[in-house]
């Protein structure tokens, strides 16, 4: 995901600011995931944040509220911010996808494809120093290669870091440690 080179579509939604970009997710009927929604999910926290976590897609939960990360892999998400010392201006959440795969399938390449310039703009109006990929699917969507609690600095000043999503560490709790190492390993980068 480079910066320097918005494509004209991102162009459009980043002059349109957040609520054109909102209309425009809510519009979208780019890819059948429109016909299976009861709720688009885009976005939760600061407008302005320090740290921006990309997660995969909404849940049972998001597509029901509207509001992403709120079932049981948010609490834990909840527990990593708090862990990290982010007040509330400092982070926000957002997803790969905006639409609830049916069945909470894995998004395939294409839906990727096609709901990557709503994550771009994302971005480019947030402007995170920090983003935070949880998982392999927002790393796809990032279009970045990193081991787990691997950080690597664009050249922009931003900081990438790919960690655990919290879903998969609810089956692996054993893995919990870990994920708690990468962020006392990076907490420099946001305090
Ligand atoms: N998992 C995600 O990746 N995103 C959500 O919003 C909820 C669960």
């Amino acid at each position: 995901m480079t910066k320097e080179n918005l494509s004209p579509r991102v162009s459009d939604l980043v002059a349109g600011g957040f609520s054109y970009l909102e209309q425009e997710i809510l519009a979208c009927r780019k890819c059948g995931l429109h016909e299976t929604v009861k709720n688009k999910v885009i976005s939760k926290g600061s407008e302005n944040p320090k740290v921006v976590f990309i997660g995969e897609a909404p849940g049972k939960n998001e597509d029901e509220t509207g509001v992403p990360f709120c079932g049981r892999a948010g609490k834990l998400l909840d527990q990593f911010i708090a862990y990290m010392g982010l007040k509330e201006e400092d982070w926000a959440v957002i997803n790969t996808l905006k639409c609830r795969p049916p069945a909470n399938r894995l998004p395939t390449k294409k839906e990727i494809e096609i709901c990557r310039p709503f994550l771009e703009t994302q971005l480019e109006l947030m402007k995170p120093k920090v983003i935070i990929l949880l998982g392999n699917t927002a790393e796809k969507a990032y279009g970045e290669s990193l081991e787990w609690g691997e950080a690597k600095q664009k050249e922009d000043g931003t900081f990438v870091v790919k960690i655990f999503h919290p879903a998969a560490l609810i089956y692996q709790r054993s893995r919990e440690p870990e994920q708690y190492a990468f962020l006392d390993k990076y907490r420099y980068l946001w305090e």
